[in-house]
Order: structure tokens, then sequence, then C-alpha cells
């Protein structure tokens, strides 16, 4: 396989696993990126010392390249970009604020860097700040997301439409059928969260993993809108949120719930029930936790057999 992305990122397949805070650390990052992948360590949850020691862990375990996640919102931002810089990392997919901001100084150090959007009007932007590449990430995705509610369906062909750089698709996709259907949509390549946050070199807790297997078609709803849009697994923390909503409650009131630390709580300490659980719509897909390479071998393979496959039975009208 050798399209615009595997040129760009100097990889086997176009298949990134996202940067997600509490579940991609060196762990998952060098595992995908070892399976011919791009792994990226997620670094909106770490302390710069951490960060640190998860890019010189991820260093040591693979010579393939790997990314590091930015989310512009991250407090401590210049000296995780400091870090990056010193110790070489090849690639930074930037999200959650404006690509003007870091692209141009962290191009100047060589460095390949990726935006990630959630609408034309923000891939336009990317685009002119001078990215090499764009993620388009649609409503079905899990964490953050888009106010527009745009599908990935709808998303990608409008993206791919309107820029000419090559095109990352994210949002629904955790199978090798949906990596194929993304890229005839007119994607380069896609990014997978969900299905990764289930490997076995995830550092999310064990608890949170089970409960991504045992969800199903539903049980994941956009909320808290009016603080930052988050795609979550309903649960006890969550059903608070919708009485609140009931309640008519302020963006202050509606603050003060969420604290602090809800997502750590949830997905890295596993409490089902007052953590935050950030997931995409196709957890309820996911029924097995595999190791990392398993899972971007088995998505290959299935991609393969789908571009191949002779007419089958439902195209045959
Ligand atoms: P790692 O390289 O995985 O962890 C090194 C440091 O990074 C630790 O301080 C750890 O946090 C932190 N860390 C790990 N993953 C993330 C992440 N995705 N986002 C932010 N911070 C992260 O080394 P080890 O595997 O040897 O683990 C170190 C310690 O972390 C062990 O005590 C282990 O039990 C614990 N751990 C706990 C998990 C859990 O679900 N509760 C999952 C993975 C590791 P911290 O300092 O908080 O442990
Ligand atoms: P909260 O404000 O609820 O909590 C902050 C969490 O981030 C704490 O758990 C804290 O760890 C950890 N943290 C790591 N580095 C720092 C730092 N320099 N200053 C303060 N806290 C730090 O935030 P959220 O849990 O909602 O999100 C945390 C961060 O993750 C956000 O700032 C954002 O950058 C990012 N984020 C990224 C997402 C993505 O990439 N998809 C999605 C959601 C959030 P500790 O408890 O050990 O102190």
């Amino acid at each position: 396989m050798q399209n615009k992305i595997t040129t760009l990122f100097k990889i086997e397949y176009p298949l990134i696993q996202a940067g997600m805070i509490w579940c991609s650390g060196w762990k998952l990052a060098s595992a995908v990126s070892n399976a011919g992948g791009l792994g990226i360590i997620g670094s909106g949850s770490m302390y710069p010392a951490i960060l640190e020691e998860h890019i010189l862990k991820c260093k040591a375990a693979t010579d393939k390249p790997f990314a590091v996640n930015l989310p512009m919102l991250y407090p401590d931002i210049d000296k995780h970009i400091e870090l990056i810089i010193k110790h070489q990392v090849p690639i930074v997919f930037t999200s959650a604020g404006n690509p003007k901001t870091w692209t141009k100084h962290l191009k100047a150090h060589g460095i390949t860097v990726v935006h990630v959007v959630s609408s034309v009007k923000f891939a336009l932007k990317a685009e002119e700040a001078g990215v090499d590449a764009i993620v388009a990430e649609g409503f079905e995705a899990g964490g953050h997301n888009g106010r527009d509610e745009t599908s990935t369906f709808c998303l990608i062909p409008m993206v791919a439409k309107a820029v000419q750089i090559p095109l990352i698709a994210a949002g629904g996709i955790g199978t090798g059928n949906g990596m194929l259907a993304a890229m005839i949509l007119g994607a380069d390549g896609v990014q997978i969260g969900s299905r990764f946050v289930t490997s076995i070199e995830s550092s999310a807790h064990a608890n949170f993993k089970n409960k991504i297997i045992d969800s199903k078609e539903g049980d994941t709803l956009l909320t808290l809108k009016e603080l930052t849009p988050v795609r979550l697994l309903k649960n006890s923390f969550f059903d608070q949120v919708q009485e609140a909503y009931q309640k008519c409650a302020t963006t202050e009131e509606l603050n003060e719930l969420l604290g602090r630390g809800r997502a750590k709580k949830g997905m890295f300490e596993g409490d089902l029930s007052e953590g935050e659980l950030e997931i995409g719509q196709v957890a309820g897909l996911i029924d097995e936790i595999k190791s990392a390479g398993e899972i971007v071998t088995e998505i290959i393979a299935e991609f393969k057999e789908a571009k191949n496959l002779q007419i089958s039975d439902n195209l045959n009208f």
C-alpha cells in the first residue's frame, strides 16, 4: 500500500491510531507503529515530565515514526512543544484550537503537522495555516467533538472537495470495511480511536475496556455542548448531566457538576459510575480485547478483502 498518507508519514498502512487522553501512552503508540500504522501519544492527560517519559519510552520501543497529539486547550502546551522539538518527534497532530498558533513554529523545526477539524470551514483554515494534512472527524467520534453534528459520511466528501492537502477520515471507523468506505468517500487514510481503547496496550482501565465490549448501539450520546461538546457512554454521571439540563442548569452549574479530573476517574481509574467515559458510537461494534498489532492486521486484511470482493449479493442489482 502506498499513497499520500503512507508517503507523508513514511509508514506501511494509511491507518492512524488516534491520540486519546488516558488511553494512548507509549505502549499503544509504539505497538501501532510497529504493526505498520501510525501510533500517537495523547499528551492532553500528561504533565510535561510524563510526556517526556512517554516519548523516550516510545523511541526505545519502536524505530518507526510515531506522533504526539497536542490538544491546544492544554494549559502547558508550550512546555510540551519544547519537549517535542528537543526529542525530535517527527509528527504532531494538533487539535481543539487554532492551527495558526503553532504550525509555523513546528514546521520550522522539520516537524510534519496535521490538524484535526470537524467542519469544512475549519479544514480550509487549517490548509491556509500550512498544515501537511487534515483529520476530518465526524459526529460519531468519541470524546471532544464538533458543534455542527456533521456525520463522517457527509463530512468526508465535502472536505475532500474543498481542500487539496491529504485527508484522514475519523469518527465511526473501527473495521476494514469502514476504512474502505471512508477512502471511497475521498479520504487518503483513516484515524481510529475507540477500537484501540480496548487494545491490550491501551492504558485505559480494564473496567472501561470491558464496559466498551459490553456496550451496544445507542449507549453513547453527545453532551455538554455549552462547555466542550463530548461524546460519552451513558452512566450515572451522564444521568446527572441530563437531570441538570432538565432543571435548566446554567453553564456555571454544568461546570461545577463536571468538576475536575472526571475523564481520569472514568477512563484511567475505572470508576464507571462517577467518571467520564469518552468513546465513539462504533463502541457498539467492538466485542473483543486484542493486541494493537492484531487489530491493525485484522483491519488491513478486512480492508483488502473488501476491496477485492466480487460483487456481493446486496450490490448485485
Ligand atoms: P507507563 O509508562 O505506562 O506510565 C508512566 C507514567 O505515565 C505513569 O506516571 C502513569 O501514570 C502515566 N501514564 C500512563 N499512561 C498514561 C496516559 N495515557 N495518560 C497520562 N498518563 C499516563 O508505565 P507503567 O506501565 O510501568 O505504569 C506506571 C504506573 O502506572 C504503574 O504503577 C501502573 O500500575 C500504573 N498504570 C495504571 C493504570 C490504571 O488503569 N490505573 C493504567 C496504566 C498504568 P501514574 O503516575 O498515574 O501511574
Ligand atoms: P480536567 O480539568 O477535568 O482535569 C485535568 C486533568 O488533566 C487531570 O486529571 C490532570 O491530571 C491532567 N493534567 C495533565 N497535565 C496537566 C496540567 N499541566 N495541568 C493541569 N492538569 C493536567 O480536564 P479533562 O480531564 O477534561 O481534560 C484534561 C486535558 O485533556 C484538557 O486540558 C485537554 O487538553 C485534554 N483533552 C484532550 C482530549 C483529546 O485529545 N481527545 C479530550 C479531552 C480533554 P492529575 O489528576 O493527575 O492532576
